[in-house]
């Protein structure tokens, strides 16, 4: 079956959530499509419980919150969300409008396409060491969803970057001991991070390990320890209940680099009047796309997702004259909204 839609956003993350916000206020209707199990993007995927401080009128709040407060304010859009499956396919046709496959097989027929892929279909890097594979453990994190479920125990962290210091930082009150396995003495992480893990080293919470993963050991379903290839090349086993792999993601593209779209350094240049792509009638937004002073920030994601809906509305029915109407005043948006008064 195809859905015939005005626009199909590819990415659930916070910008496509809230272009399915900015596209309904113009009464135009969104389809949602997202490889990951959940909507949030990296919010949910991989720091759900974060604070938050830099979302307006939000003087803080959690990223899964976050990502709840955004499906509470599309709701009345009533948008299609299509989890669990990758776009594969993407077809411009004669007609002006785009077809868009889906894994799972699902084909969309649609006015415009808004690109809001993120850093791509992405995947954490995995763990790779001798004898991993024959273990098949199931103690090997790639993200903390509870993080009581690490409350006591000795913790494995590896990571040099923010998230394994953050997570290090996070959960060394409540583990019984963490080791923090970087491959060299120096972390990529905030500085003043770097400082408070050093002072957690300095109370016996944290030891810090340089090394590279050699070989692991276990029995079937865990790891238990490691044997690390040390700086000064000697080899030593670090032990403990859990392992937490931060080794950042692989952003990948996927079949979107194949689209006949300019792509420059693995993101999509845009125009910042609309925030289009090379390829009229596609727009990216949020941190897939580059521009002049591009800002990797979700404030930046929504502001760009108000300007893609006028350049969606524009594309979908260019004689069409456009003007800026308020919410707080306009009755055809509280209609749409929901919020519309009955008359007595
Ligand atoms: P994403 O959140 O990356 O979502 C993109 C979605 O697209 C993903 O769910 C992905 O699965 C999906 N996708 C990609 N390709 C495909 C495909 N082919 N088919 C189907 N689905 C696809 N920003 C701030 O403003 N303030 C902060 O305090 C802040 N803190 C952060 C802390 C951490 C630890 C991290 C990692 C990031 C932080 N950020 C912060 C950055 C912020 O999370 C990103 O800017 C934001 O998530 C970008 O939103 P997005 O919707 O563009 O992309």
């Amino acid at each position: 079956m195809t859905i015939k839609t005005d626009a199909v956003i590819i990415g659930a993350g916070p910008v496509g959530l809230f272009q399915v916000f900015e596209l309904g206020l113009l009464g135009l209707k969104a389809e949602l499509i997202d490889s990951l199990a959940q909507v949030g993007g990296q919010c949910s995927e991989l720091y759900p419980e974060k604070p938050i401080y830099d979302i307006p009128a939000w003087p803080v709040i959690g990223a899964q919150e976050l990502i709840d407060k955004l499906r509470e304010q599309i709701r009345p859009f009533e948008p299609g969300v299509h989890l669990n499956q990758e776009v594969t396919g993407f077809e411009a046709k004669d007609d002006g409008r785009f077809r868009v496959e889906t894994s799972k097989g699902n084909e969309f027929d649609a006015g415009a396409v808004i690109i809001a892929a993120g850093l791509g279909a992405f995947q954490p890097r995995r763990l790779r060491a001798r004898g991993l594979e024959d273990l098949g453990a199931d103690n090997i994190h790639y993200k903390v969803t509870d993080r009581s479920q690490f409350a006591g125990k000795r913790l494995l962290v590896l990571g040099g970057g923010d998230s394994a210091l953050d997570w290090t930082l996070d959960l060394a009150d409540s583990a019984e001991h963490i080791t923090l396995v970087h491959r060299r003495h120096d972390y990529r992480a905030q500085p003043a991070s770097v400082a408070k893990m050093k002072a957690l080293v300095e109370a016996g919470k944290v030891t810090e390990q340089q090394g590279t993963v050699g070989e692991v050991f276990g029995v079937p379903g865990r790891v238990d320890a490691m044997e690390l290839n040390t700086l000064e090349r000697e080899k030593v086993r670090v032990e403990g209940d859990e392992v937490l792999v931060f080794w950042g993601l692989a952003p990948n593209l996927g079949p979107i680099a194949d689209w006949s779209m300019q792509i420059e350094k693995k993101q999509i240049p845009v125009d910042t009047e609309k925030f289009q792509t090379s390829i009229p009638g596609v727009f990216a937004i949020g941190d897939i796309n580059t521009y002049p002073g591009k800002k990797k920030l979700i404030l930046s994601g929504f502001h760009e997702a108000a300007l893609a809906a006028f350049g969606v509305q524009k594309h979908l029915n260019p004689e069409a004259r456009q003007f800026l109407q308020y919410t707080t005043t306009s009755p055809i948006m509280h209609k749409r909204l929901g919020v519309a008064e009955e008359k007595a």
